[in-house]
């Protein structure tokens, strides 16, 4: 059993992107739509299937604060933080690409970072091991000076520098299994190797980035980004080779002093935004698998950061998969999706994926042969 801290804010849950049809401003031929794709509901049903479940209340709890100001321009703009709080200011609007915040939204969105970074000096003081932070708006879209994807603040890579600016860690690693690329966490860390960002997305599974294998950081960060893309269509098989055989060799070569997951549950099979086939066994397995990755080189130290995952129904049993994993202790809830698992089209390692997942490994390992001392 391992002490798991949570932490979450009701503020999260009131960050309000407007009332969109997907991401289309109503108008014309689009009829307005009750919800923007990334509203509250498997978040908010995530938290209440915890608290139900009775798995809550043997979390360690850790309170939520705000990002300063000073903790957010460690990686932002001070243009960008300028920009959320006089749009804010105004009632609400567009931040970049597809980010429309209300008129509380830049309190919602360092109050998002903050629960972040409290989760960081939880594990970091050692009252936990694993700490886990169920927050709104996400962050891993954020580029340094711009909001993109439903994200403000950039979450996970302001955790993992957090960890190194006031904790004084050397070897961060973040890993990042939302379905989506996290290009905000490769901008920050782009040309930097105290940072090892991982992304395991679906190949042009977001319009505006595409999070290619090529792209290995930059300067003194060369081969410290490992983009690991992923055709649509892929499910257990096809992401556990993808863990066995690229990243786990690489985050057990860069012996992280602390893991963060971008932790994002898009690449379930119900995910409106998303084409690949998980569920909660393999959810599960990953969690696994970078707790190990952690007891391994980190002392145990985990924080997780609850990204993407818009399916309000499965969100939560994959949700709570995860932190009964995290902390060790089951609970009674039997997940209604598992007994698909192994059963349905999809989890077998296809050829066409296996080729793939070779290729990568082979180019990653020449890469760090390459640049790493
Ligand atoms: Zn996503």
């Amino acid at each position: 059993m391992t002490t798991t801290g949570f932490v979450t804010d009701e503020l999260c849950f009131w960050h309000d992107p407007g009332n969109y049809a997907l991401m289309l401003k109503p108008g014309g031929y689009i009829e307005p739509y009750n919800r923007h794709i990334e509203n509250p509901d498997p978040k908010r049903r995530l938290l209440n299937l915890l608290t139900a479940s009775g798995l809550r209340e043997r979390l360690a709890p850790i309170a939520s604060r705000d990002a300063t100001p000073d903790e957010l321009l460690r990686l932002h703009t001070a243009a960008h933080l300028e920009r959320v709080r006089s749009v804010a200011a105004a009632g609400g609007g567009e931040l970049g690409i597809g980010a429309p915040i209300s008129s509380n939204g830049y309190d919602a969105a360092r109050r998002s970072a903050g629960c972040a970074l409290a989760a960081v000096d939880a594990v970091m003081a050692g009252t936990v091991q694993h700490a886990y932070a169920l927050t709104r708006p996400p962050g891993h879209h954020a580029e340094p000076d711009r909001a993109m994807g439903f994200c403000v603040f950039a979450n996970a890579a302001l955790a993992a520098e957090h960890a190194i600016a006031r904790h004084g860690l050397q070897r961060v690693a973040i890993v990042d299994w939302d379905v989506h690329y996290g290009n905000g966490t490769y901008k920050c860390f782009e040309q930097r190797p105290d940072v090892l960002a991982i992304s395991i997305h679906q190949e042009a599974g977001y319009l505006q980035v595409t999070g290619d294998a090529e792209e290995i950081g930059a300067g003194a960060g060369q081969g410290y980004s490992l983009n690991v893309p992923l055709p649509a269509g892929c499910g257990d098989g096809a992401y556990r080779d993808a863990f066995e055989r690229v990243i786990l060799p690489a985050l057990d070569a860069y012996r992280p002093e602390l893991v963060i997951v971008a932790c994002g549950y898009d690449a379930g099979r119900f995910d409106p935004l998303g084409r690949m086939l998980l569920d909660g066994v393999t959810f599960r397995w990953m969690t696994e698998v970078v707790a190990d990755v952690a007891a391994r080189h980190a002392h145990d130290r985990l924080v997780l950061t609850h990204e993407g995952g818009y399916c309000p129904v499965s969100v939560p049993f994959f949700g709570l998969a995860v932190l009964e994993t995290l902390s060790g202790q089951r609970t009674d809830v039997a997940c209604p999706f598992s007994g698909l698992h192994g059963k349905v089209p999809g989890n077998r390692l296809e050829d066409h994926q296996r080729r793939l997942v070779a290729e990568l490994a082979g180019r990653f390992d020449a890469v760090r042969q390459r640049l790493w001392q």
